[in-house]
């Protein structure tokens, strides 16, 4: 086999093993490839070998790799988790299958206006700063119950759930907390009647801590494709 091959093989082992000592059904957990960085060749590599759910950070080069790999479509599924500017929304909701970085109104509200009719209701989820960091992207927890309301009632798109980026921590308990907050704040939009099913939680170093509390959705880059070189 490939390394990448081996690496996915190597990772949806960690789901498994870490579904399982959670009494969860390992199927309910399912694997972005986060593929930030890494050439269009990767992508179809890793899709020869079966996956088929892809994450990318930036717009340009998003675009740029659902270009290059028109061909895999629709059977691909692209998810757009990087910070999104207003003036960049119309080609991501023309373009990908999800969005889980929607932290404000305005974008939710772009995003529902430029999807195009033919297309299903984009997913979104919400994107919430649950480590409580001054420079990280994502809505107050204290804030979230009222944006997810107004996303809720978008036409065009389907709120699916929260996600979030915690603060590096090291060892199991650490890196549970933060997804333990957000679980709690999912299951709290779900009281109220938000018809939630997604927790995109948990990258290459969190990612048993994230199954633990409940994560449906992993993003994994680095365990997949190796380590990321932003030099060129
Ligand atoms: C890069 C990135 C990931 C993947 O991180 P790894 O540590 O490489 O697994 C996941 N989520 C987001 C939002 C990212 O930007």
């Amino acid at each position: 086999m490939s390394d990448l091959a081996d690496n996915l093989a190597a990772v949806h082992r960690r789901i498994a093993r870490a579904a399982e000592a959670a009494g969860r059904d390992p199927a309910s957990v399912h694997l972005l490839a986060v593929s930030k960085t890494f050439p269009a060749e990767d992508v179809r590599a890793a899709y020869a070998v079966g996956q088929r759910a892809f994450g990318e950070n930036y717009v340009q080069e998003a675009l740029a790799k659902i270009e290059t790999l028109a061909d895999l479509r629709p059977k691909i599924e692209w998810h757009f988790i990087g910070p999104l500017q207003s003036n960049k929304t119309r080609a991501i909701a023309e373009q990908v299958d999800w969005v889980h970085s929607v932290d404000r109104l305005k974008i939710a509200q772009r995003l529902s206006e430029q999807r195009p009719a033919h297309l299903r209701p984009l997913n979104v989820c919400l994107q919430v700063n649950i480590s409580g960091e001054a420079t990280k992207s994502g809505v107050a927890p204290a804030d979230a119950l009222v944006l997810a309301r107004e996303i809720a009632g978008l036409p065009r798109l389907a709120l699916r759930g929260l996600m979030s980026i915690p603060e590096p921590a090291e060892g199991l308990d650490a890196q549970r907390m933060p997804h333990r907050a957000l679980r709690a704040l999912f299951d709290e939009l779900r009281a109220d009647g938000l018809p939630l099913d997604t927790l995109s939680i948990g990258m290459s170093g969190d990612l048993e801590a994230a199954v633990f509390e409940g994560a449906t959705i992993v993003r994994i880059g680095t365990a997949i494709f190796g380590a990321r070189d932003y030099s060129h």
